[in-house]
């Protein structure tokens, strides 16, 4: 199948042969530099770069030039074009609502008729349950279906052609813009991962990225403590059958070389490395039911539509990045901010109580000691709520517009309910002392 595309576009047609049965499931490899949709019913593979033009309205606008990397990893201005944006860094998706835009154009590159049946997402070893959520968020705002995700190292070494459902461990390296993961795979899943996020290093006059060499000595150690993980014995074989290199970094001249010597290990080059991962995942779009739910299990349905109350819908209208945009991280180390004043604040009431009880002192002490006993209930209602906020999930958005409220400002006042765009009401009690201080 011919496709006229965009010229900064390349179509080739995908390795394995369609399976007629499957119906129109596609495969997504999201890449920090380029982004891949393979249709293996239609015989069709759609590769281009991940970046976009911040002014680019519509996808019919057409790239000048052909890049294999991105421009500039700082979204800046280059030699007075427009400006480009990256919504995939490092592996992950840290723009949902351009990424949704970008997998849209893709999809629609390649000519998908219907909607796909399924999706099958290569998602990066070093997905948080956020960067999960933000990928799978940003793929069913562009495409109406459920997403199954397939961790990027299997559905690599499945691309470069390793026997991954055998008893026996084996090594594969994936070498992608930004990040390189490690990973040992048996009987069918990942059973060992580590990864290494890296800025790739752009030398003048060579059209695409180096790996530094501080990432060299990193991947070696990472590798090697990969293989101390081992039992023994799987171990031995694990080495036995030499490392799988993938991604657009394995063809990085001497890199194959180096490793063999770091590590007393053969190294096999995947055919055509940068595309192991698509290729992947679109055999397995094309294998039976049986094997792609063992492959790749888990499935994500479409949120059900919003039916509810105002601030439910008002929600589920907003972006997708104002919606969800606190990290698992980040929610995280709010949550352990809170847990820690809660835990100081009730030991602080238990002995603000007792010295009540006990030593109540003259009335103008006790008249200060009621004060004090009020503000520290109240804080500590007031931490108690905001962890039943976290909870349900309504924690760091606006109680005027319901907006997102920006993580520096929850760092600062955890328990934040106001976002700085709207007047401030009545600061709540025990509002003013929330950087964990005792009161003055
Ligand atoms: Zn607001």
């Amino acid at each position: 199948m011919l496709l006229i595309s965009p010229s900064d576009t390349t179509i080739s047609d995908t390795g394995p042969q369609p399976d007629s049965q499957s119906g129109p499931y596609a495969a997504l490899d999201l890449g920090s530099s380029r982004i891949r949709v393979s249709v293996p019913a239609h015989q069709v593979m759609i590769d281009r770069p991940s970046s976009m033009s911040l002014s680019a309205p519509a996808p019919v606008r057409r790239a000048r030039r052909r890049r294999d990397w991105p421009t500039t990893r700082r979204g800046g201005a280059e030699g007075g074009r427009s400006a480009r944006v990256h919504p995939i860094e490092h592996g992950v998706v840290t723009d949902a609502q351009r990424c949704a835009q970008l997998v849209g154009w893709t999809l629609a590159e390649a000519a998908v008729l219907s909607l796909p049946r399924e999706i099958l997402l290569a998602v990066p070893v070093a997905a948080t349950r956020g960067d999960l959520r933000r990928a799978v968020s940003a793929v069913h705002a562009a495409a109406d279906c459920p997403v199954r995700t397939v961790q990027a190292p299997l559905a690599a070494a499945i691309g470069a052609g390793r026997p991954v459902t055998d008893r026996c461990p084996h090594l594969v390296m994936d070498i992608g813009a930004g990040i390189v993961e490690l990973a040992v795979i048996m009987r069918g899943r990942v059973s060992l991962a580590r990864f290494v996020q890296y800025l790739p290093e752009h030398s003048p006059g060579h059209p695409g990225p180096r790996l530094p060499r501080y990432v060299c000595a990193q991947l070696a150690a990472e590798l090697q403590q990969m293989l101390d993980d081992l039992p023994v014995r799987l171990r031995v074989q694990a080495r036995a059958q030499g490392l799988a290199l993938t991604g657009g970094g394995a063809l990085l001249p001497s890199l194959p070389g180096w490793v063999t010597a770091q590590l007393a290990m053969t190294v096999h080059i995947a055919p055509d490395p940068a595309h192991a991962t698509i290729r992947g995942l679109a055999r397995i779009c094309s294998a039976p039911a049986a094997v792609r739910t063992s492959l790749a299990p888990q499935v994500y349905e479409l949120p059900a539509p919003v039916a509810g109350t105002d601030r439910e819908k008002r929600r589920s209208s907003m972006p997708l990045d104002a919606r969800d945009h606190l990290s698992s991280v980040q929610l995280q180390a709010l949550r352990e901010q809170l847990l820690g004043q809660l835990l100081r604040r009730s030991l602080e009431l238990d002995q603000l109580l007792t010295t009540l009880r006990y030593r109540p002192g003259p009335a103008a002490d006790r008249t200060t000691l009621y004060a004090q006993i009020t503000r520290a209930e109240a804080h500590t209602s007031h931490l108690q709520q905001a962890l039943e906020r976290m909870r349900t999930g309504d924690y760091g958005h606006c109680r005027s517009c319901d907006g997102p409220i920006a993580f520096g400002l929850l760092k600062l006042r955890p328990l934040a309910r106001q976002c700085l765009r709207c007047p401030q009401k009545e600061p709540a009690a025990g509002q003013a002392e929330t950087t964990g201080r005792a009161p003055g």
